[in-house]
This record gives structure tokens, C-alpha cells and sequence, in this order.
């Protein structure tokens, strides 16, 4: 027997959220089992039968609303709450971040912030609607005044900057990103440059006299490129846009095999303000696991030739969740970052995507439980705050282990513009390079317009003025 939940929906249009919930239950299902869902009458219910016998019920009777599109809502959420309080009751387990299923939770508190709401009261509306518990409100309330200092700061028509370059050394198990192994595809690379630069071109003409505020050169690992290739991305850059007044500049230096004295000094001198060097792990054997062909003395060697080089702000990525890794694993790697004293950590809860590896081999990989991820993200907490890190932007991704959460930590004035304006969606980001999608973001994110690259290399390369033309309607349109 395969345990499943069939869902039937009728008077209403909710069955993607309510599978959003379901979803969150699937591990813990045992039993086939069928959820009937009715909006009829001002009143939602719900009916849950496990081999065709009644097992629960449930029913809300609603306060009509006569706005149309406000009264879906009302329906969707109160057939969300059911839903999830019927699982509840069956599994005898709660969701951390309760029926909240989207990738940004802290827009909602930024939502009621602007509504004037106190905090008391936007907590209480957190756990008695949207079944957060208490740990996650605390978190969401502190992120979002911390983010509300860098957004308030927003000038109008300012923008940020994406660039992408979508080449790796290695793909590690769990990559599910466009990136490619360089090695494989050292010959694109010249060819992916010279259309980058194209962009770039059209780009800083199109938006001379538009105020960058941060600038973000992400990937892939865009050190993986060689120090003449490094060179002339970033001298191109520096030559086509004004970065005189840019508050943030931002390379991923991301796999320290990537990162050589001579790339530090180049990115140095060429106005980056910011790097991530991105260890995941401080165990030698989960590096090894994850396809990671560099030892962990690199990744202390490369930072503390980052500091010397005089990087003073960087960013390192840890994951929680890592095929094999134990809490005491986490601890290692926390202490280690520790002595190092990195300007921010980003902690991320593994996510099995799709396109990755470690979903197409995931029985070779021992997953970790909900449990422990609870317990090292508890245990990351207490670290980081103890090393003056605050939590400053946090999102979330479908299939996290255990349904938890990446969060950003950082030393006061060291947090990243560029995260909490892409999470936030308040300022327009034009994204450059394969797979970048640029968002044009209206009246303070009320309406945005996606304008989409391919993601493909190939098709970049080749399409590149078809990409160019896509961003000129999505600006007519803008305008
Ligand atoms: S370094 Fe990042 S982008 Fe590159 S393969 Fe690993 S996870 Fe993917």
C-alpha cells in the first residue's frame, strides 16, 4: 500500500494551496486516505475518510466579505486552516511555519508594519491564523525591522544589479542551480563572456542615468572564471556603470578551489566591497561527500588571504542537513567559523530539489531528520548570536527538510542590500546572464514584470540579442 491523501475540492479554487499543505504531511502519512473540501453556504468544511469511512471533520462558518477578491481569500485561508488542523490532529505533528507555505514569510509582518499593526498584535494574528510558532514569529518580527532600515533608505528609480555566471568547478550532489562544470566547458566561456558584455552594454546605456544601489555577481561560482577572465568581467563592469556611489558590491567567491591571491587582489581592486567564501561544511568527510575537492585548512588558508588581501566584509555559506552530518558535525563547523570570525553567515536547511543529483541518488544519502535539523538550527542560533550575528533576511524553498528555513545572520552595518532587496521585491533588480531573471518591480512592489534569460549557455550565447530585446519591451512597458 502507497500512503496517499487524495484531495476533492468543490465550491472553491484552492486545491494548489491546500496540496501546498498536504505536501508539508507526507512523510508522516501512513494510510490511504481521502480529504473532501467544500466551500458551500458561507461556510468551509473539510472531510477526511480513510478507506472510504468518515475518520474527521471539521467546518468554519464564514463572515461574508463582500469584496470578491478579499472573500476568496477568506475562503482559501479558512479551508487552509482546516486542512492543516485536520493533519494536525491525524499525525501528531505541527509545521514550524504552520499554513505558511510561500517563499517569503516576512512580507506579510512588512504588510501589516505598513498597516500600523503593533508587534503584540501582528504575533497574535501569526499564531492564531497562520499557525507559526512561536520561535519562527520571533524570528519573522526581527528580520523584517532589521530589513525596514535598508528599504526605508530605497531612492525612487534607484536599481540593483545581478550578473550571473553559471560555471562551477564540480557540480556538488545537492546543485539543482544552471551551472556547468568549467572544466567540460572551458571553450563556452570566452563566448559566454563576450555576451554577457553585450548585455552589460546594452544595459549601463539603456540605464545611464539610473542609481545603482548594489551590484551582486553571483552564480555558479563566478572565481571559477581564470584571473584574466575575472579581470576583464569586472573591468568591464567598472568601465560601463557608474559604481562611484554604490553602497554594495558583491562577488561569490563562493568554492574556495576557486579563489587564488591573485583573483582576491584583482576583485579588491576593482571596487568589489563584499565576497562569499562559502564552506557549507567544516568536515572534512562531508566535503569529500559532496563532491568538494578541496580540504578544509583551504577554506581557512583562502580567508585569511581574503582578510590579508583586505576584503573586510565577507560572507560565508553554511548548510545544515548535509548528507552524514550529525549535530556535533554542525558544532565543528560553527567553531571553526567561530575562530575565523566571518562578517556574516548564511545558514541554509537543505533543500532536495528536483534537478539535483542528490534527489536522482537520494537512497545513497542518509537525509537528515526534521528533528535534528530543528536542533542544529536551534544550536546555529545560539553560535551566531554569540558572535554578534543577527538575523537580517531569511526565505524559504519547497522541499526543505523538515519545513524549515534559510536565514541570513550579520554583524551590525555588515548586512547584504542586495539579499533583503531581492527577497523583499521593493526595488526593480536587472539580472544579467543565463537563467537571470530581471523583475521590475512598481509603486513599492505592487505589480512587478518578470523578464526572463534562458537558462541554458548555449541558447544565451546564442539568442543574446533576442534576450537584450526581451529587457528593451519589458522597459517600453516600464516606462
Ligand atoms: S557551488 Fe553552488 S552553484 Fe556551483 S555546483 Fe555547487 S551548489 Fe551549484
Amino acid at each position: 500500500m502507497n500512503p496517499t491523501i487524495q484531495l476533492i475540492c468543490k465550491g472553491h479554487h484552492a486545491e494548489y494551496e491546500l496540496k501546498n499543505i498536504i505536501n508539508l504531511f507526507m512523510p508522516y502519512i501512513e494510510n490511504e486516505y481521502l480529504i473532501e473540501t467544500i466551500y458551500d453556504d458561507e461556510t468551509v468544511s473539510v472531510y477526511l475518510f480513510l478507506e472510504g469511512v468518515l475518520a474527521r471533520e471539521r467546518q468554519k462558518k464564514l463572515v461574508l466579505i463582500r469584496d470578491e477578491s478579499k472573500h476568496k481569500r477568506q475562503v482559501r485561508e479558512a479551508l487552509k486552516q482546516l486542512v492543516y488542523d485536520t493533519l494536525c490532529e491525524l499525525t501528531k505533528k505541527e509545521m514550524p511555519w504552520g499554513i505558511l507555505t510561500g517563499i517569503r514569510p516576512t512580507k506579510i509582518v512588512h504588510d501589516y508594519l505598513a498597516e500600523n499593526k503593533k508587534e503584540a498584535e501582528i504575533g497574535e494574528i501569526l499564531k492564531s491564523e497562520y499557525r507559526v510558532h512561536d520561535s519562527k514569529i520571533k524570528l519573522l518580527i526581527e528580520v523584517a525591522k532589521r530589513e525596514i532600515d535598508v528599504l526605508q533608505r530605497n531612492q525612487k528609480d534607484e536599481v540593483s544589479i545581478y550578473i550571473g555566471i553559471p560555471f562551477c568547478p564540480t557540480r556538488c550532489v545537492y546543485c539543482s542551480f544552471t551551472s556547468y562544470a568549467i572544466d567540460k566547458k572551458k571553450t563556452l566561456v570566452e563566448d559566454y563572456l563576450e555576451a554577457l558584455f553585450k548585455e552589460i552594454d546594452y544595459i549601463a546605456e539603456a540605464k545611464k542615468h539610473v542609481p545603482v544601489r548594489s551590484l551582486y555577481v553571483g552564480g555558479g561560482t563566478p572565481t571559477s572564471l581564470n584571473e584574466d577572465q575575472l579581470q576583464r568581467l569586472l573591468t568591464h563592469i567598472k568601465s560601463r556603470f557608474d559604481l562611484r556611489h554604490i553602497e554594495e558590491y558583491t562577488v561569490e567567491a563562493g568554492r574556495p578551489d576557486t579563489i587564488t591571491k591573485e583573483k582576491l587582489r584583482i576583485m579588491k581592486a576593482l571596487g568589489v566591497s563584499r565576497i562569499s567564501i562559502n564552506p557549507q561544511s567544516m568536515n572534512q568527510k562531508t566535503l569529500d561527500v559532496i563532491g568538494r575537492k578541496h580540504s578544509v585548512e583551504d577554506i581557512s588558508t583562502v580567508f585569511h588571504l581574503a582578510r590579508e588581501c583586505g576584503h573586510t566584509n565577507i560572507n560565508m555559506d553554511i548548510i545544515l542537513g548535509l548528507p552524514g552530518e550529525s549535530k556535533e558535525d554542525v558544532e565543528n563547523t560553527l567553531q571553526e567559523l567561530e575562530k575565523l570570525s566571518p562578517d556574516s553567515i548564511t545558514v541554509h536547511t537543505m533543500a532536495v530539489k528536483r534537478a539535483s543529483r542528490l534527489k536522482e541518488e537520494s537512497e545513497r544519502y542518509l537525509l537528515t531528520e526534521a528533528q535534528n535539523i530543528e536542533l542544529m538550527l536551534s544550536l546555529c542560533e545560539t553560535y551566531l548570536l554569540k558572535m554578534g550575528l543577527n538575523p537580517y533576511y531569511l526565505y524559504r524553498q519547497k522541499n526543505m527538510l523538515g519545513n524549515f528555513e534559510n536565514v541570513g545572520y550579520a554583524k551590525t552595518g555588515m548586512e547584504c542590500l542586495y539579499n533583503i532587496e531581492i527577497m523583499e521585491e521593493k526595488q526593480t533588480i536587472l539580472a544579467l546572464g543565463a537563467g537571470a531573471i530581471t523583475k521590475i518591480v512598481y509603486q513599492n512592489g505592487e505589480r512587478i514584470d518578470r523578464v526572463p534569460n534562458v537558462k541554458n549557455v548555449e541558447e544565451y550565447i546564442m539568442r543574446i540579442d533576442e534576450m537584450i530585446e526581451r529587457k528593451k519591451q519589458g522597459f517600453i512597458k516600464y516606462q
